[in-house]
């Protein structure tokens, strides 16, 4: 082949071929348009269509690119190209706008926002209700309680420490909203109370909650709620609680744990208290000075509005009038209004509004950020309008969970845990695979069972599983056709047994699979001193008789005196009489010598070795 030919910069169009020699780096944003790539490579546009081509990619120049086509792309043209996200750019931007004011950047303690979960019947929806009728501005003006999907409390008891403090409940309260929205990536909750039932006790769904809870790593306040009842038995709670890992702090634990009651609406402020310290010890600030950035946390479509959104704003400031993504939707804030229906011209950090004014409904989970114009937002939901069809068409993109990935992921070194959900058809199963799933554990890899509970597969678990890539094992239970769906369209694996000892081996294999390799030795054989020739050029050799196995040029050896190492090194030279030769068998004389080691003897025994990478 000959030298590369400079592409031609004039007349007909260039057809790349050969990539040129990385010679620059570029970094660009995810779908990335031809035009926008072509002035980061420096290339013509046309240019770039014509190698797109050559690729059997068809596009304008308007159009955009995604980001492994971008890299592949670029490389031809060589620069070696970063892809970023939407919102790492963005991020980028603010730091870099903060960077040149310094005044903006002025991180402020921000509400904590919280989730409230717990087994049916326990009274989520009743403390939900009763904390927000202690809200100051409930009963002001105007106000009407719009349910919304969040809303945000005000202290008002005056003798209160936390008087005057703001907390945002989320009030979609169950299991699967929470897990959904972590599933896409969202970190929304920073808290989760759990609520129990004092006459009821700790229930499978109190444990879903404990588990979920402790999944997305948000600290857990219990709310033991019915304290009313006569037959109410706070204690009890405490004690079963223990059992979960949930230590309280009369049991010399960290969780704080409220007595309340829904009904009666007392203790309510203590629990509003214990919130408020947690999220002290959390010390949540945010940045209000910057374009906002957040989650959508529930939408519809609204007859008379339109598509109409639930955000809860996490970072900067919502205007209205701002230009947002949502998701694959976008569009421009018409209007904002707050839980009390009562119309806002800007939210802070930690506020949940809804939005109007969006194209579409966006889905619950998905991130959302405002953008500097109209275009930039065209161009994003657009990417991920194809992204998203590509996926429904089975083009592009990973699954998650499969087994066959983790394994890859494993070999990759990234992942040193196999994180299983169990779902099983009686109690006592699921708890006997949960000590067998537990016992496959290996000092480098730590098996997490993140749940093991009794009845059909539900979307809640494929949810669950997904947020966390775990493995869901099913023992003699099926899942509900949505779940299956859901677990198809997300990459989640479920696996069916109805025979625990094929759960073992299939955890074990995926446990040794994440173990890194590890050298082996392998004996090879012995060969004993006869002779000791001082040959001066090549300092000692040993003339033996392989007494066992082989010996190999190349392969370890051990010398051994009297039973002892004295030398452990290479087999550097091996000769049968004058020739070099790759190994001598058991039964044949031969010439050995060592790196680096001149101390042999007569009646010195040599054991060969060599080594094989095996999983751990
Ligand atoms: P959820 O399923 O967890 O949302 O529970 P709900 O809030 O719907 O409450 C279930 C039942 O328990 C309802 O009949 C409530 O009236 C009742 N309940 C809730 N909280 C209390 C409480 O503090 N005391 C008593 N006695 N009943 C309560
Ligand atoms: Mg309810």
């Amino acid at each position: 082949m000959k030298g590369f030919q400079p592409p031609p910069r004039f007349g007909g169009v260039q057809l790349s071929r050969e990539p040129l020699p990385i010679t620059k780096t570029i970094t660009v944003t995810e779908g990335i348009s031809v035009k926008d790539l072509a002035e980061k490579l420096d290339v013509r546009g046309k240019d770039l269509i014509a190698t797109l081509l050559m690729k059997g990619v068809f596009v304008t120049v308007n159009q955009s690119l995604d980001g492994e086509l971008v890299k592949d792309v670029a490389r031809q043209f060589g620069a070696d190209a970063t892809v970023i996200s939407v919102e790492e750019q963005l991020e980028n931007e603010a730091i870099e706008g903060f960077l040149e004011d310094t005044t903006g950047m002025v991180e402020i303690t921000r509400s904590p926002v919280v989730t409230v979960m717990g087994h049916v019947d326990h009274g989520k929806t009743s403390l939900l209700d009763a904390i927000r009728s202690t809200d100051v501005a409930a009963g002001e003006a105007g106000g009407i309680t719009q349910h919304i999907g969040a809303y945000k409390v005000k202290i008002a008891k005056p003798d209160s420490p936390a008087f005057g403090r703001e907390i945002v409940f989320l009030d979609t309260p169950g299991h699967e909203a929470f897990t959904r929205m972590r599933a896409r990536g969202a970190k929304i909750t920073d808290i989760v109370v759990v609520v129990v039932a004092a006459d009821d006790g700790v229930m499978p769904q109190t444990i879903e909650a404990i588990r979920h809870a402790k999944a997305a790593n948000a600290p857990i306040i219990v709310a033991i709620n019915k304290m009313d009842k006569p037959d109410a038995n706070p204690d009890r709670v405490r004690q079963e609680l223990l059992s979960h890992d949930i230590v309280v702090e009369q049991m010399g634990g960290e969780t704080q744990n409220v007595e309340v009651s829904a009904l009666k609406k007392t203790g309510l402020d203590k629990l509003q208290e214990a919130i408020l310290l947690q999220a002290e010890i959390l010390d949540l600030k945010a940045n209000p000075d910057r374009p906002a950035e957040g989650s959508v946390i529930e939408s519809r479509l609204d007859r008379g509005r339109g598509p109409v959104a639930t955000v809860l704003v996490q970072k900067g400031t919502l205007n209205t009038g701002d230009i947002i993504v949502a998701g694959a939707e976008w569009g421009r804030v018409r209007a904002m209004l707050d839980d009390k229906g009562l119309p806002m011209k800007s939210a802070g950090p930690s506020s949940a509004v809804e939005v109007l004014g969006l194209a579409a409904v966006p889905n619950a989970g998905e991130p959302f950020v405002v953008v500097e114009n109209e275009g930039r937002a065209r161009e994003i939901s657009e990417f991920r309008q194809r992204k998203l069809r590509d996926k429904a068409a089975g083009v592009a993109t990973a699954a998650r969970g499969t087994l066959d990935q983790m394994l890859a992921r494993i070999v990759a070194g990234e992942q040193k845990e196999v994180a299983i959900l169990i779902k099983a058809d009686v109690q006592g199963s699921a708890e006997a695979i949960q000590a067998t799933v537990l016992k496959q554990a290996h000092e480098e890899v730590k098996v997490r069972v993140l749940l093991a509970g009794v009845g059909q597969i539900t979307e809640s678990d494929i949810q669950l599983a997904r947020a966390s890539d775990a493995a869901i094992v099913a023992f003699n239970v099926r899942a509900t056709s949505q779940a299956r769906d859901l677990a198809q369209r997300d990459g989640v694996d479920i696996r069916y047994y109805s025979i625990i000892y094929d759960v073992a081996d299939d955890i074990e294999k995926m446990v040794r699979g994440k173990v890194a390799p590890k050298a082996r030795e392998r004996f090879l054989g012995y060969a004993e001193i006869r002779k000791v020739f001082e040959i001066t050029k090549s300092g000692k050799v040993a003339g033996c008789m392989v007494t066992d196995g082989l010996v190999k040029r190349g392969a370890g050896v051990r010398l051994l005196r009297d039973g002892v190492v004295i030398h452990t090194g290479e087999l550097t030279q091996l000769k049968r009489f004058k020739d070099d030769v790759r190994e001598v068998a058991r039964g044949y004389e031969c010439g050995l010598s060592f790196a680096n080691f001149q101390d042999l003897r007569e009646g010195d025994v040599v054991e060969c070795y060599d080594t094989e990478m095996v999983p751990g």
